[in-house]
């Protein structure tokens, strides 16, 4: 396959591979969209296999970030990078600041962030180089961790889910088990029990389930067992592509709320959920509060203004839901619909230019 045939395909903007001798760096930005605003989306920093490894994930989330910053109605497009290495080695300052400077020759085209394998203070680092950089530390001007406000936004599709299928958006009572306490998992398990939710909990790492346990006094359970919960929501917060061919059949619960991106193995698991009556909220519509935190810092960080951006996660879930309904769609095929509607109605007011428009 040309270099070009994949990216044609599926309307790619740019590809840019970015090499440093000195440090080794090896970085590709994909920009996919730009038709919102400048892309944004992540540095992901990990060991691929190969190049063609790299490319094919990068290609992937780029695209991924189009469709979420658009359901969540930010003058967005969506891009992603990757830099090929591994975290714990082969990190330094030259490596960081040579991204920096090929993310900075984009002018703003692409807009970085920390994502999986890289931290607030690598993108102190590659922010000496770029102003293109978001996502730093607080000290810095930076919005810090976005794990707590990705679970408020959690917290807030969570409620119009329970609007929707019974017509109160209180969660008091209401049974949920979280598949994954990490970062978000557990910032969400807080949010619940102080609403007064009844929380059942597991995680991969043993310590995990124990401190959850400890901290917010909820209840354990196997990793295994989690699907077969008797719940009102299950949340996976832990990794992609839980919901599938085999653990659909086993699930206990009457809808799916969670941080995890690419939750559905394939697209098929949309209408597998919806043949068993459970309500599924989109992934990439409900975890995107760390992405408006990050996006708020373009315009000098509010704290006030991003959370009560992140709030309105309660209204995008509930027209997205609203939408399938209509159009008798499942809840998957309504997010993409309402994320496509939005590209070409705004995407289009483009063509009006105005000065200064697009140098942000
Ligand atoms: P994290 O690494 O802090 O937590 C993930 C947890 O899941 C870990 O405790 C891990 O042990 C556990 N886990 C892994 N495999 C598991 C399994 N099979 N069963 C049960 N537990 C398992 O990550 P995080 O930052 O909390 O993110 C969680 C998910 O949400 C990820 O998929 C991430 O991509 C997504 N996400 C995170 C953010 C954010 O703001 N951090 C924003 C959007 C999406």
């Amino acid at each position: 396959m040309g270099v070009f045939d994949v990216v044609a395909k599926e309307g790619y903007e740019q590809i840019l591979y970015g090499y440093d001798e000195v440090s080794g760096l090896k970085a590709i930005i994909a920009i996919h969209s730009t038709a919102l605003g400048p892309a944004l989306g992540g540095t992901r920093f990990f060991p691929y296999e190969s190049e063609e490894e790299a490319l094919h994930d990068v290609l992937r989330l780029a695209k991924g970030m189009t469709y979420k910053a658009a359901a969540a109605g930010l003058d967005l497009g969506g891009g992603k990078a990757v830099i090929i290495g591994d975290p714990r080695e082969d990190k330094g300052e030259r490596l960081f600041r040579a991204y920096g400077r090929i993310v900075d020759s984009l002018q703003g085209r692409y807009i970085t962030a920390e994502d999986v394998g890289t931290t607030t203070n690598d993108m102190d680092i590659v922010r000496r180089e770029t102003r293109w950089a978001l996502g730093s530390s607080v000290a810095l001007g930076g919005s810090g961790d976005p794990s707590p406000v990705t679970a408020r936004g959690l917290y807030a599709a969570t409620r119009a889910v329970a609007q929707k299928l019974w017509g109160d958006t209180d969660l008091a009572g209401r049974r949920f088990a979280v598949q994954g306490v990490g970062k978000v998992g557990s910032a969400f398990v807080q949010l619940l029990v102080e609403h007064r939710a009844e929380v059942v909990v597991t995680d991969a790492y043993e310590p995990a389930i124990e401190s959850a346990v400890e901290t917010y006094g909820v209840k354990p359970v196997d990793p295994n067992e989690i699907y077969e919960v008797d719940c009102d929501f299950f949340s996976p917060c832990a990794l992609g592509a839980g919901l599938n061919e085999t653990t659909i059949p086993k699930l206990g619960c009457r809808a799916i709320v969670g941080s995890a991106n690419n939750q559905l193995a394939t697209d098929e698991d949309a209408d597998r959920l919806a043949a068993r009556g459970i309500l599924y909220a989109p992934d990439f519509v409900v975890n995107a509060g760390g992405l408006i935190n990050v996006y708020d810092e373009l315009h000098g960080y509010s704290k006030t203004r991003a959370m009560h951006r992140v709030d309105s996660i309660f209204d995008a879930t509930l027209k997205i839901l609203e939408t399938a309904e209509e159009h008798g769609i499942n809840p998957n095929q309504a997010a993409l619909k309402v994320a496509d509607d939005r590209i070409r109605d705004i995407g289009d007011l483009r063509r009006f230019r105005r000065s200064g428009e697009d140098r942000n």
